[in-house]
Order: C-alpha cells, then sequence, then structure tokens
C-alpha cells in the first residue's frame, strides 16, 4: 500500500472546480457551503483546480475562478494545487492498480460503442448519461493486448469493475464498501454510513484517458487523500461517482473522508451547467447583482438561490 491512513486531524475541505467554464451560482452555493462547513468545523478551505482536460482546461477559467471566488469573499491557502502539474501522484496510484490486476488496456472508440448500441430503443447509460460501456476487450488476452500498445495503438486503461468490487470487498470487509455522510447543516456530525449502491451502473469506467494518463476518478482520489481532505462537500450530481471513488479508495488503501452531497439548484427543470446558456456570476455581477445578496441567498439555502435565478 502506497497510501496509509489519513491521519490529519484538522478538518479540511476544498473547493475543486474544473476550469473549462465560467462558474455559476450552483458553484457559488458549493464555495460557500463548503467554507461555511469549514468554519464550522473550525478546519481549512482550500481551492484546487481540476484541470486535468487540457483541451477544455483554459488559463482564462482559471483566473476567472479566482476573480469570481474573491468576490464572493472567499479566501484560501497557496499555493492552489493544479492537478496538471501533479501527473507522477497519479501514475502511482495506477501502478498500484495495475500491479493489482485490476485495470486493462480499451481500444474502442465512442463510435465503436455507440454502433453496439445502435439497434437498441433504450441502450443502458451510465450515471452520466454516457452510453454504458459494453465490456468489449474486457476479455482479451493480456498478450494480444499488449501488443496493439506496442504497436502504438491508441488506448485507455478501464478498471476491470467486477475484480475491484471483490478485492474491495475482501480488503474492507468490516466496512463492507460504506462510507460516512455528514449534515452541512447544524448540528455537524457524522450520520448513519450509506452504502455503495450500485457501481455496475457505471460499467467499466475508464481511469487513463487515450490522451491523458489520468482520469476525474482517479485524480480527485489521490488528490483528496494526498491534501489530507476531511470533508467533501459536492453537489448531488457527483453522489453516484461515490461509489467509484469509495472502490477506488479500498483498492489503494485510502481512508475516505466523510461526504456530503448537497441539492442542486434548478433552473427551468435543468440543473444550472457552464454549457447551457445559463448566467455566469460573471454576468450576473455585471447586470448588478451583489457578493452578499448571493451570500445571503446561499445562507438560506438552495430555494432562496432558486429564487434569485428567476428574478433575473
Ligand atoms: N472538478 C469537479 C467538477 O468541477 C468537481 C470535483 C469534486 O468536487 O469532486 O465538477
Amino acid at each position: 500500500m502506497i497510501y496509509g491512513q489519513n491521519t490529519n486531524k484538522q478538518a479540511k475541505l476544498r473547493f475543486a472546480p474544473s476550469p473549462n467554464g465560467l462558474l455559476h451560482l450552483g458553484h457559488a452555493y458549493s464555495a460557500l457551503l463548503t467554507a461555511q462547513v469549514a468554519q464550522a468545523l473550525s478546519g481549512n478551505f482550500h481551492l484546487r483546480i481540476e484541470d486535468i482536460d487540457k483541451h477544455r482546461s483554459k488559463k482564462e477559467y482559471i483566473l476567472a475562478i479566482f476573480r469570481d471566488l474573491h468576490w464572493l469573499g472567499l479566501q484560501w491557502p497557496e499555493p492552489v494545487r493544479r492537478q496538471s502539474k501533479h501527473m507522477e501522484s497519479y501514475q502511482k496510484a495506477l501502478d498500484q492498480l495495475g500491479q493489482a490486476g485490476l485495470l486493462y488496456p480499451c481500444f474502442a472508440t465512442r463510435g465503436d460503442i455507440k454502433t453496439y448500441w445502435q439497434d437498441k430503443t433504450n441502450p443502458p447509460r451510465d450515471p452520466d448519461g454516457g452510453l454504458l460501456y459494453p465490456g468489449f476487450y474486457k476479455d482479451l488476452k493480456p498478450q494480444k493486448a499488449q501488443a496493439r500498445v506496442q504497436a502504438g495503438e491508441p488506448y485507455a486503461l478501464r478498471l476491470h469493475l467486477d475484480r475491484a468490487i471483490e478485492r474491495a470487498k475482501q480488503l474492507d470487509r468490516q466496512e463492507s464498501l460504506t462510507y460516512q455522510t455528514y449534515q452541512a447543516h447544524a448540528p455537524l456530525k457524522p450520520v448513519q454510513p450509506t452504502q455503495v449502491k450500485n457501481p455496475q451502473r457505471w460499467g467499466d469506467v475508464i481511469i487513463t484517458r487515450k490522451d491523458i494518463p489520468t482520469s476525474y476518478h482517479l485524480s480527485v482520489v489521490v488528490d483528496d487523500h494526498l491534501e489530507g481532505i476531511t470533508h467533501i462537500c459536492r453537489g448531488k450530481d457527483l453522489q453516484a461517482a461515490t461509489d467509484i471513488h469509495r472502490i477506488l479508495q479500498v483498492n489503494l488503501g485510502i481512508a475516505p473522508p466523510h461526504y456530503h452531497h448537497h441539492d442542486l439548484i434548478m433552473w427551468d427543470g435543468k440543473k444550472l451547467s457552464k454549457s447551457q446558456a445559463h448566467p455566469s456570476l460573471y454576468e450576473l455581477r455585471k447586470q448588478g447583482l451583489s457578493a452578499k445578496t448571493i451570500r445571503d441567498a446561499a445562507n438560506n439555502g438552495i430555494k432562496s438561490l432558486e429564487e434569485l435565478m428567476n428574478r433575473m
């Protein structure tokens, strides 16, 4: 095991945006709530930039994240961890998973997966809405896979989920794949352990992409551990991912932080997103909205922010 128990006792929380667009009110809520929990636990609030996606991450968005969060009144210690600068940390964890026989190279393209499901009216989808990976290459003989890798064919590394779950269950018999959840509003105490629900709905997730030697799942688990994060506070849209994170943590010998998955701000029945035409914090500020109004609304919860949104 390269990762031991997390001995850091002082509470440490992080807000970890990906710089692939401008922050919106949903991010503001998440960041403010995270900072509030840190304060309630007499702990620290950190910022992490999750910029592994070299195609979508932009420097201007990183600068905008700093600007918008400062405007909201948030502060954090420097230096800010940027994932793109820590590839060697992910490589170590990757080696560990590989040595345990939990990874296999996959040469499939998105097109291959689409073609596979094309005749099916309601093809199965993973929790992010992507078509479920049907497991091509899972049973390819290692020598054959190796030959294709050596011939220079592009490949992703996927998690052999069945094996990873099986191994995690053996390693983690007592915990039986649970994690502690906490309430983000007073009283701040750990609540009942939550059982990992149904990781199979993800299929064999990608652990390193064809173009990037890591993935969201791998880097977030490694960073939360290396940074000594004790409490995670993030949106319900990432709750299903926690199943995968938990399985990775057990297989890497990483002690889990406590989790809170907060409600999402909805607008016209959809969650706010960077890609849809939802106003960014920057635009709201230009329209004259003050940081105090957002902070006050955030203190009153999601509904209050939704009302604010509807007034814009
Ligand atoms: N970087 C992720 C995002 O922007 C969040 C990661 C996390 O909080 O676990 O959606």
